[in-house]
Parts: structure tokens; sequence; C-alpha cells
């Protein structure tokens, strides 16, 4: 194909985007699928000559499409949704069209500047002070290894780079027990190591870290040695919604020179609603927070925001300035790829600027209050049905709950609770995704994708409340 023949392919990709999106509704969310059946109808060779476009899509249809998990279907209730509003899928084809490499000012002047502006929006949005600024990252587990590498120069006055971390002393990092993998990956590329992430034990109904355990603990570390360097709090984690009291820790952190990272992946989105806000009072204490407009707000991944009090910091810990990277007579400019590891940049903040003037901050702020009250309806239908067991309470538009009949041992609780939602998700009306809950397994729901209607939400009950009563019978 050159671009000649660009348009019409082009226009079919579009008719077929929408077509498939309109459609979704009666399709499985999740396919039907044995594993390697995508595997075996792919050619074992790359082609030699060239294959004409009908072929190719007719297999892109044929083949990717039906293996594919509907993440953009109404009724997808599993992980966090991955959301893509359509006027953010047609900024990607701009995108995609342009195909600029944003990693400095003079490579994309207008991505570099739109990204500071965007960035701003969306702190107005969140309700952030002035002082903050930001950068768009690929992921939240890439913001959150960079506040790492930072928490680590800065508690080694800026050595550990040059010099590696051998004869450095033993740096530790605090954050609940409750925090998502990326954080103990982050720790362990970052060189501090696993045995230095202290896991402080959480508690009350927001599963929050018990902040007295969090100064007991740095006081602990201090007496024997370790140098604490920086703490990690929760803003809705992937589990259950799990919620540090900021304030009271970013105290604790701050009294104790911490550099403080807020992982906000999912519920930073909510912020957006100032009902929300109280979930995060004291946040703006942090030194950094994250947050990924590619889960609640809408925006197609990748897209993750980092907010940073204080950009020196992270940008004295990561940038590098070769001869050939150097921006010669520009003042004022940013070079964003020296806020963050890769060097190479794409173009994120387009999807951004149109998803905030396309639909307004009042209109997104709709979706999120719709999917919290849709959450809350499935959440109160469950709780009265007969045998189900709801902990903890929920959070935002995320709950978990189990089939709990009376005389059954937990070993026995969750086998039966894997034939439930192995059932449910089989079944592909609906689409969950389960937990462990102080180890017990446990079903999540969440309420979140951007096409969802009231009427999914009275489908997830139904579905739900069917195929509990099959597999409470053994006939599942
Ligand atoms: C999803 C999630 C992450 C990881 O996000 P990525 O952007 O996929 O790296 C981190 N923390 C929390 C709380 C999450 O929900």
């Amino acid at each position: 194909m050159d671009w000649k023949d660009f348009s019409k392919w082009g226009s079919k990709a579009v008719d077929w985007a929408a077509s498939y999106n309109e459609g979704l509704r009666d399709r499985a969310v999740r396919p039907p699928l044995v594993p390697g059946k995508v595997r075996d109808a792919i050619a074992a060779h790359p082609p030699e000559q060239a294959e004409d476009m009908e072929t190719i899509f007719k297999d892109f249809e044929d083949i990717i499409v039906p293996g594919m998990t509907h993440w953009q279907h109404p009724r997808f209730f599993a992980y966090f949704p991955s959301n893509a509003a359509p006027v953010t899928v047609v900024a990607e084809y701009l995108v995609a069209s342009m195909a600029a490499q944003c990693m400095l000012w003079q490579t994309s002047p207008a991505a570099t500047e739109l990204e500071g502006k965007v960035v701003d929006w969306l702190r107005q949005g969140l309700g952030l002070p002035d002082g903050f600024s930001g950068v768009i990252q690929d992921t939240a587990s890439s913001a959150t290894l960079t506040a790492v590498l930072t928490m680590r120069e800065r508690a080694l006055n800026w050595q550990g780079n040059q010099k590696g971390l051998a004869d450095a002393g033993r740096l530790r990092i605090y954050a609940s027990e409750e925090v998502h993998t990326s954080i103990d990956r982050a720790i362990w590329v970052s060189g501090i190591g696993e045995d230095n992430l202290v896991r402080i034990p959480v508690q009350g109904p927001n599963r929050g870290m018990d902040v007295e355990a969090l100064e007991a603990a740095i006081e602990l570390d201090r007496a024997e040695g370790f140098i604490p360097a920086g703490l990690i709090g929760s803003l809705g984690g992937t589990s259950a919604g799990a919620t540090d009291d900021l304030e009271a820790a970013i105290a604790v952190g701050k009294a104790n020179g911490l550099y403080i990272h807020i992982d906000a992946a999912w519920a930073g989105s909510a912020l957006i609603c100032p009902e929300y806000r109280y979930l995060a009072a004291g946040i703006e204490g942090a030194d950094s927070i994250v947050f990924n407009p590619h889960k609640w707000l809408a925006v197609p991944f990748d897209c993750s925001v980092q907010f940073l009090a204080n950009p020196e910091s992270q940008v004295k810990t990561l940038a590098i300035k070769p001869e050939y990277l150097k921006t010669q007579g520009a003042d004022g400019i940013v070079n964003y790829s020296e806020w963050t590891i890769p060097l190479g940049r794409r173009f994120r903040a387009l999807k951004l600027w149109f998803l905030l003037r396309g639909y307004g901050m009042e209109g997104l702020r709709t979706m999120i209050r719709n999917h919290v009250a849709w959450a809350e309806k499935v959440h109160d239908a469950i709780g009265v049905m007969a045998n189900m067991e709801i902990v903890p309470p929920p959070m935002l538009s995320l709950f978990t709950f189990r089939l709990a009949p009376e005389g059954m041992d937990d070993e026995a609780l969750d086998a039966l609770n894997l034939r439930l939602i192995e059932a449910i998700n089989s079944d592909g009306r609906i689409y969950l995704t389960q937990t462990k809950i102080e180890g017990k397994f446990v079903i999540r729901f969440q309420a979140g994708n951007w096409t969802m209607e009231e009427q999914d939400a009275d489908t997830a009950i139904a579905v739900i409340a069917e195929i509990a009563a099959r597999v409470e019978e053994g006939a599942e």
C-alpha cells in the first residue's frame, strides 16, 4: 500500500471501528478460545512477496477479532477499565499519521507545549494546587519507577547513578501491604531490593496503612542503621481499593525527610468529582503522584500522568545531555525525555486534549458518577442475595464478594468461588476477575466502561444471581 491507497483502507478501518464498537453489546466479553488457536492460524514464515490488503484485512477480521477479549465492551467488569472514548481514537489516528517522536522540544514543539498545558488542565481538574507540574508517561509502572529512582538518588546525595550501590547504605522504602506489584518491581529494578520494601499492615474499612506502625518502622530502621528514603501511599489499590490516610501518612513521611509518591493509578480519575476528594485529603503534601487517564478517564492505553511538586529532583536523577541532543538557541523550553527513563516519546497529549474538549469536565464527571452509582446498585443487589458475603465495603466503583453458604470451610469456599467465576466468565455476558483478601478467594466487580449503561448493571445482577444459584446447586 502507498499513500494513494491509504484513503480506501483508512476509511475501511474507520467504518470497521464504528460498527465493531456499536456491536459490542452482542458479543461475549471474553472469547471462548482454546489456547494456541490463533497461533496455529498464523503462517509459520513471513511472506517473501507482498500480500494484498484484501487478504490481510480479512485475516484480521477472521483470525484476530474472534480471539480478542473486548475491553471496550460495556459489560467488562474485570480488572480496571482501559477505556477509549471515540474522540480519543480520532486523536490517536492523527498521531499515528504524523508519527512524530516527541523526545525533545525541538523534535515536536507543539507536542511538548500541549503536554504542559493538558497536564496543567488535569492538575486543575483533580483539584491539585498550582505548584505541581507533570509529565505524561506510558504507564504507572514507569512513573513509579522514576519516583523510586528519585528516592534512591536523593537519599544517596545524588551519588547512586555514578558510584553504584555496592558501598551505599541500605535504603528503605515504606508502603502498605496492599500496594500494586509495580511497586515491588520498581524496588527490584532500582537495585534497592525487595527486602528493603517495608510493608506496613493495613487497618480499617479503607484498608489503609497503620500510620503508627509506619512511624515505629522508620524509627526502628534508623536505630538499626538503615537509611529511610521514601514512602509510597495508596489511593485506590488494585485488589480492593485500599486507600491510606494520606494526610497522616504524608505527615510522618515529611517529618522523617522521606520522598513521597502516591499511587492513584485507578482512583485518581475520580478526583475530578469534588465529592470524592475527601479520599485524597492531604495529597498536596506529596512529591509525586501518578494516575492513569488510560484507565477510568477514557483515554486509550497508554497514557499515565505523573504530577511532581518539584521536577528538578527527578530531572537530576534522569537527565543526560549528550551533544547531539542539545537544543541550541532556545530558552525556556522543556525536554520531557529528561523527566523519564526512555528517550523516545509518543505524542500522548493530543488524545487528552481531544478528550477534555470533546466531553468537558462535566461530561467526564457524569461518567464517573454513573459508574459509582451503578456499582452501588450491583453491590446492593448482591448484598441481599442468599449466601452472598461482601467484604470489605465498596471503594468508589469497586467491591468484592463471595458466595459463602453456611457449613463450608474456607478451602471449600475458595473452590466454590473459583467455580463461580469460571462459570460466569465462560457464560460471556459479563466478565469479572478475582483477588484474595486476608487469604480468602473473592470475586471483584468494578464498573468503569465508557459505554456502560444502567441496563448493563441490571444484566450483571441477573447473571450473577442465575449462575450463583446453579453453582450452589452443583450444576456447574
Ligand atoms: C493498574 C495499576 C497500576 C499499574 O498501571 P500500569 O499503567 O499498567 O503500569 C499501578 N497501581 C495501581 C493501583 C493500579 O491499579
